[in-house]
């Protein structure tokens, strides 16, 4: 079969950032959030209907938030495409301007839910048309008796348009601005953008152009590390005091309740992880002097291991689309049927082209029921399994289409079981297909990847962040500063294994 490499953005709302649809559902959603905020205020909670009322309510505020996300993620996949359009970026800001509204009508909402007794409570959430969303309300009810006066949150929801938002569709600009150097084989420079010198650092076969990469990757970055530092000190700033003013001291105490965990249970598992690195230094050791070198280098960990003359298998997208099929479907016809709608309708953007944002993700679209995956293939093994994660991730959202809407947000630790899940299904068939010791070896070892990523990359990630929250509580941290503590949190969680 032959499928696009294009994603079909036009079924959802035809006309790019120009579309007609879009705007008109834009201005839909206004009046629906004014319809709802009118019917919250109506409600006065304790009474004998309040079980219909509350129903009514949740009907209401699923159909925004539903619109919300349709919206949401197609302007963000215009933008994702193309980082240039600044149209879909003008839209990203009108859509967040409706945003103060609707939270306001929702912080009326919980604080009327705190208003119902323990025991009223309790018993109206036994209601049958309650009952399947009773614990996703008893949560908003919780949150609820943490929330400021509406004029108070009205204010922090209004400035978080410049503030929070504002610093992170800032860094995505810092990042668009980004342009690698390269010098090709010919003689010629190109420049690359972040995305595609990422994945040619990391998983070109020659070591010497990604070693040579890695060194212009860290010039280019460190050229506009103060526009980082700034943009990370305002990001996680603005959390900060948005915790003081509702008096939380505990920076984790919010992630925890999304993530649904204790911080016992976070802890088990990090210290659990900390206590079992040796065999993946072992392994990185390994695969480091198999490279003809003593310990790992940053841009070698996920390059391909490549012995004797082997030559790695690739998969344009259509094997690699075929590949996937064939093998969800050992394990589920039901996951196979689901990607092969994904295919064939276009709901992947994977073609490898300059302006593209770097990553990968799975975006979902509740009014049509569907999903759209982006990511840059160029065939190699490692991107047949992240085409599988963001499969994964797609046919996870499907099996929730048919529950309350309140019922299928979850946090990333459950998003990623399902992802990972599906990218073992192919990384385990690519396995069993080698035909030599060689070929193995390659393979295990970009099944590998995965844990690295895990124990070791993600680690990192959450030492850095814990250091950067605690330095960022005290004041402005420096991009010097912020550049240690990165250093400090590697050599921790890779346990001295990189060199
Ligand atoms: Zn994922």
């Amino acid at each position: 079969m032959t499928y696009s490499i294009n994603w079909d953005l036009e079924t959802i709302f035809p006309g790019g950032s120009d579309s007609v649809q879009l705007k008109e559902r834009m201005s839909q959603l206004e009046e629906q959030i004014a319809n709802y905020r009118t019917t919250v205020d109506a409600w006065s909670p304790n009474s004998e209907d309040d079980a219909a009322k509350l129903g009514e309510l949740l009907d209401l505020s699923a159909t925004i938030s539903q619109g919300f996300s349709q919206c949401g993620s197609f302007i963000n996949a215009l933008l994702s495409a193309n980082v240039n359009d600044s149209k879909a970026k003008i839209l990203t800001g009108d859509l967040y301007a409706k945003l103060p509204a609707l939270q306001a009508a929702q912080t009326v909402f919980s604080k009327k839910l705190t208003e119902i007794s323990e025991d009223d409570w309790t018993a109206l959430v036994k209601a049958e048309n309650l009952a399947p969303v009773a614990f996703r309300l008893s949560e908003i009810r919780r949150d609820g008796k943490e929330l400021l006066s509406e004029a108070e949150e009205t204010i922090i929801n209004t400035l978080n348009l410049d503030g929070l938002n504002a610093w992170s569709q800032h860094y995505d600009t810092i990042v668009a601005s980004i342009e690698i150097p390269f010098l090709q084989e010919d003689g010629t420079t190109i420049k690359l953008s972040a995305g595609q010198a990422f994945n040619k650092m990391m998983g070109d076969p020659d070591p010497e152009v990604r070693a040579r990469l890695f060194d212009t990757w860290e010039k280019t970055w460190a050229e506009k590390e103060d526009l980082f530092a700034d943009t990370l000190n305002h990001l996680d700033g603005f959390r900060l005091s948005t915790f003081k003013l509702h008096g939380v001291t505990d920076y984790l105490k919010e992630p925890l309740e999304y993530n649904r965990l204790q911080k016992a249970t976070l802890d088990a598992m990090w210290g659990t992880i900390q206590k079992n690195k040796q065999p993946i230094v072992d392994f990185l050791t390994r695969k480091a002097q198999l490279f003809g070198k003593e310990k790992m280098e940053w841009q070698d960990q996920d390059a391909p291991i490549i012995l004797g003359d082997m030559e790695e298998r690739t998969y344009t997208f259509d094997e690699a689309a075929d590949f996937i099929l064939t093998n969800f479907r050992k394990f589920s016809p039901k996951m196979a049927d689901f990607a092969q709608v994904a295919f064939e309708k276009s709901w992947i953007e994977a073609e490898d082209r300059p302006g593209k944002r770097p990553g990968g993700y799975c975006t979902s679209l509740p009014e049509t029921k569907e999903s759209r995956i982006f990511m840059t293939y160029s065939n190699s093994v490692n991107e047949v399994a992240t085409l599988a994660h963001e499969l994964g991730h797609a046919f996870h959202s499907s099996v929730l289409w048919e529950l309350p809407e309140l019922n299928r947000n979850y946090a990333m630790n459950v998003a990623e079981t399902a992802s990972t899940f599906a990218e073992l299904i192919v990384a385990d068939a690519t396995l069993k297909e080698a035909t030599t010791k060689e070929e193995k070896i390659n393979l295990l070892d970009a099944k590998m990847q995965n844990a690295i990523a895990m124990f070791m990359n993600i680690h990192a990630r959450f030492i850095f962040e814990n250091s950067f929250y605690q330095a960022r509580q005290k004041g402005l941290v420096s991009a010097e500063q912020i550049t240690e503590m990165m250093t400090a949190a590697q050599k921790e969680s890779y346990a001295d294994g990189l060199a």
